[in-house]
């Protein structure tokens, strides 16, 4: 009762600060700015939403912030009413300059979906007229088919390479620390912001996050990486044997072939067998800070005015291992700010697969229902629906609000700015839950009331409806945050 008292104080407080503190922020791609023009668009954008932050998806090979809507689902009322099944690619939608790119094979990459058309050249001037800042937004999301990238990508278990490039190799690394380099001296930028979907071997072979993995394609098993395990005291070989155990494991699991003991004892033995594989997952953990890291300092040097911070992934809703690895205290020390995914909508199908993978795995003994229950009693969710019902319900706006006031005081004692990342339209399947104007309002309620300081809509505007985007305007202006 008396948080709620203390939440009501703090909203009415923040009520009352100017808007100009609260980063209003929407992600969006070239594509947007290509199909709809520049001036149109920001016209939309703050009428709609009084959106004050553009987050511009200057790179990424991924069609999660980049590209029009995802082929098969619904275009939405705006932009063009085709797919660009054809055309997408993906690279850097902005020149790249060699000169950052000395001390890293990979530098081929600049996208061609739209020729030589240049996101920050067109936006960022007309984005600056208006008083709206931008930030370049990129995320670790790579194709096979690109000159060099061999040399980039993670090992598997197995021994292959792996689609993923390995934060320990410095071609990677480099690359990193190039790009956000270019795009600080080459443009009156804002702000960088990066984001790494991915978690380490040990919650990959267990699949425990709404996507699914294969046990014996985990990483890093590079030479990077294991020479840093060497270094700090793993044994390698026990490493592999370990993870090559955990793999039988799991396929058992997935057969649905009990072992002796049961899933979670079994689990436990392997783990008691071989702490080598919780000291993988964090040697690939503590690689992903050190890359956030590297990212911050090269920033700062070039411009300390610059605002650097991370996307953090929905898995941190979902699977408390995860979670456990996303310590804000730890992140705070190099981010200015963090985006905190706490997508409401498609929450509710994540969970249902995150549910649905880690009953193979750890919890095989656990019927679904019960250990739903547990997973919302350890992460602290209170208000959501059952099982059968969250893929068609999503999750309720209680759960953005439980999510941003967690976060919030993960985070006290540090001038790290909270901006949870709002779900509007991201894509669920056919009969699944869907956003709604009235939705995404409550979700922008519940951020602002658990404590943020600004928020991001997500995940690009070319799937966004307008209807929706105006729900999160409606939010704002009530909120006097607009
Ligand atoms: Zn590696």
């Amino acid at each position: 009762m008396q948080s709620t008292v203390a939440g009501a104080l703090a909203a009415g407080a923040q009520a009352q600060q100017p808007s100009s503190n609260k980063t209003i922020g929407l992600q969006i791609g070239a594509v947007s700015f290509v199909d709809e023009g520049v001036e149109k668009v920001l016209d939309v954008i703050q009428e709609s939403a009084s959106v004050n932050t553009i987050f511009l998806a200057t790179f990424t090979y991924g069609r999660g912030i980049a590209g029009r809507q995802v082929p098969g689902q619904p275009l939405p009322d705006h932009g063009k009413q085709e797919y660009d099944t054809g055309s997408f690619f993906g690279g850097s939608y902005t020149a790249v300059h060699p000169q950052y790119f000395r001390d890293t094979v990979f530098r081929e990459f600049r996208a061609t979906d739209f020729g030589k058309y240049d996101v920050l050249e067109e936006v960022l001037p007309a984005a600056r007229k208006r008083g709206i800042k931008t930030i370049c937004w990129f995320e670790d999301v790579f194709r096979k088919d690109l000159p060099n990238i061999q040399q980039l990508q993670e090992r598997e278990l197995s021994g292959g390479a792996a689609g993923t490039l390995c934060f320990n190799n410095p071609n990677y690394r480099h690359w990193l620390l190039g790009m956000v380099e270019d795009w600080s001296r080459s443009h009156p930028i804002d702000g960088i912001m990066w984001g790494s979907e991915r978690q380490g071997a040990f919650s990959n072979a267990l699949s425990a996050s709404h996507g699914s993995s294969d046990p014996e394609r985990v990483t890093c098993f590079c030479q990077f990486c294991q020479a840093k395990a060497k270094q700090r005291g793993i044994n390698v070989e026990r490493a592999r044997t370990g993870f090559l155990e955990l793999a039988k494991f799991v396929r058992a699991g997935r057969a649905h072939e009990r072992p002796v003991d049961g899933y979670y004892v079994t689990l436990w033995r392997l783990m008691l067998r071989y702490p080598e594989l919780l000291a993988w997952e964090m040697l690939w953990t503590d690689s992903l800070r050190e890359t956030y890291a590297a990212i911050y300092q090269r920033t700062k040097q070039v411009k300390s005015s610059l605002g650097v911070g991370w996307h953090i992934w929905h898995n941190n809703s979902f699977n408390p291992i995860y979670r456990a690895e996303q310590d804000l205290a730890e992140l705070s020390k190099y981010s200015d700010f963090l985006k905190i995914v706490i997508y409401h909508n498609c929450g509710g199908e994540r969970m249902a697969n995150y549910i649905d993978h880690v009953h193979d795995s750890i919890y095989g003994d656990v019927p679904k229902q019960e250990l739903l229950d547990f997973h919302y009693r350890v992460l602290d969710y209170r208000d959501e629906k059952d099982l059968a019902a969250i893929p068609e319900a999503g999750f309720s706006s209680d759960y953005v609000f439980r999510e941003t006031k967690r976060a919030r005081a993960g985070l006290t004692g540090s001038n790290t700015k909270l901006w949870p990342g709002i779900d509007i339209d991201i894509p669920t399947a056919q009969d699944h839950s869907k956003s709604t104007p009235e939705g995404t309002r409550q979700a922008v309620l519940a951020a602002i009331r658990g404590g943020a300081d600004g928020v991001l809509l997500s995940r690009k505007y070319s799937e966004m409806k307008l209807a929706n985007l105006k729900g999160a305007g409606t939010a704002l202006r009530e909120s006097n945050w607009a």
